[in-house]
């Protein structure tokens, strides 16, 4: 789960991170009151789920109180389109103020889990800033990866190493061991998946500060922090998101055009391998679960069917617990109503197989029936090819 970058900062603060000063506007008038506040000169940052905002005009410093006003005219009037967040950007709602900083060094900070050894790591550069995808791509040696041992933690000592890698002496060293512990204490208590301070930055006067701040929580314990669901802004997700979540149905949007529908996160991998392998891109995919009811599929076929990309439905579904017929009864219920003509393949097997595949046949919608996974891929990149 994201939350913004000013969110992210306030949590930081909590662990004793300095942050600059600032404010989060939601109109072009708050922004220029916001601007006057922090004495005219200031920084203007679109608040998006996404990164690479200063690149796309996301992030600008400003010295009037009336340019920050227009800046925030502009930005709240559009999406913004970074490499973060595909071609259709994301809308700009909220805009955070705050002090400019005279900045003297950029540098990179995160703990994020490492999947591999299933421990956080802690990651840090001398050379933060906008590029860093650039520095790990092309000098990757410029890149110090830790891994954190979850019985011993963060030492001190580890700690001391990161700082004085990234170029620290002295004092500001000595800051930076304290920020990095406070860093770690924050994703462990937070239970983040990512905690990223980039750039994280030594100002001209010698301290240290979060410049922009990056939390995603980890989805999984999002039950023990009642008060996350509440940090979320809806407007930057996608709405058919927001709707499977509603029926408890797992969505997640993909790039081809073909929906699919299937139960269960293994034989959705599979469902989307085999397409491919077939010469089919899936537009997204819907795991309906185990015990889904007539109209859970019903309104998770709606849901593939409000996705503009999706010119053709597959279906791949075993009846364990489900029943084939009930399956049947719950595509065709959602397909009759919404009118759909797109070409839908159902492939499915287990309990009443041979009813739902008759209430299929005999439903007039435009579906064939897949006899097996291949059969059923094979029979969707036709159809498609045929219109
Ligand atoms: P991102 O592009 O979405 O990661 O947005 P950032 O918040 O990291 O901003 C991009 C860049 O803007 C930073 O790397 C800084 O170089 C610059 N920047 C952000 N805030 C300030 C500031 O207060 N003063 C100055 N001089 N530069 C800033
Ligand atoms: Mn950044």
């Amino acid at each position: 789960m994201n939350i913004h970058e000013y969110q992210a900062k306030e949590i930081l603060s909590s662990y004793g991170i300095p942050v600059p000063r600032g404010r989060v506007a939601l109109t072009a008038d708050q922004v220029e009151r916001a601007a006057k506040e922090m004495g005219g000169r200031c920084v203007v940052k679109a608040q998006i789920y996404a990164g690479g905002r200063g690149k796309a005009g996301g992030v600008k410093l400003v010295h009037h109180p009336e340019q920050a006003q227009d800046l925030a005219k502009e930005l709240f009037g559009r999406r913004l389109v970074t490499p973060q967040t595909g071609a259709e950007g994301l809308k700009v709602r909220r805009i955070l103020v705050e002090e400019a900083v005279e900045i003297s060094r950029e540098l990179y900070l995160s703990i994020t889990l490492d999947r591999a050894t299933s421990r956080y790591c802690l990651i840090a550069s001398a050379e933060g800033g906008v590029e860093i995808e650039e520095v790990a791509s092309t000098a990757p040696e410029k890149i110090h990866v830790l891994d954190i041992d979850p019985f011993t933690g963060l030492r001190s000592y580890q700690a001391r190493k990161t700082a004085l890698a990234l170029g620290l002496a002295g004092s500001v060293c000595e800051d930076c061991v304290e920020l990095i512990l406070n860093l770690y204490r924050c994703a462990l208590e937070k239970d983040c998946f990512l905690v990223e301070i980039n750039p994280l930055v030594v100002t001209k006067a010698g301290w240290l500060m979060a410049m922009d701040a990056k939390i995603n929580f980890d989805d999984n314990a999002i039950f023990r922090h009642r008060e996350y669901p509440d940090m979320l802004d809806y407007s930057q997700l996608d709405p058919l998101e927001i709707s499977a979540g509603k029926y408890d149905l797992a969505y997640i949007k993909l790039n081809g055009n073909v929906g699919c529908m299937v139960n269960g996160a293994g034989l959705a991998m599979a469902t989307l391998d085999v397409l491919q392998e077939f010469g089919a891109e899936p537009a997204n995919f819907l795991d309906v679960g185990g015990g889904a009811t007539r109209e859970k599929v019903a309104e998770a076929f709606k849901i593939i069917l409000q996705d503009s990309d999706v010119k053709g439905v597959f279906v791949n579904i075993f009846g364990g617990i489900m029943r084939c017929d009930v399956i049947a009864q719950g595509i065709i219920e959602a397909a009759s109503e919404v009118h759909c003509t797109l070409p839908i393949v159902v492939r499915m097997d287990g309990s009443k197989v041979a009813e739902g595949k008759k209430l299929l046949q005999e439903s007039g919608l435009n579906v064939q029936v897949g006899e097996t996974l291949g059969d059923g891929a094979a029979r969707i990149v036709g159809m498609l090819d045929k219109n």
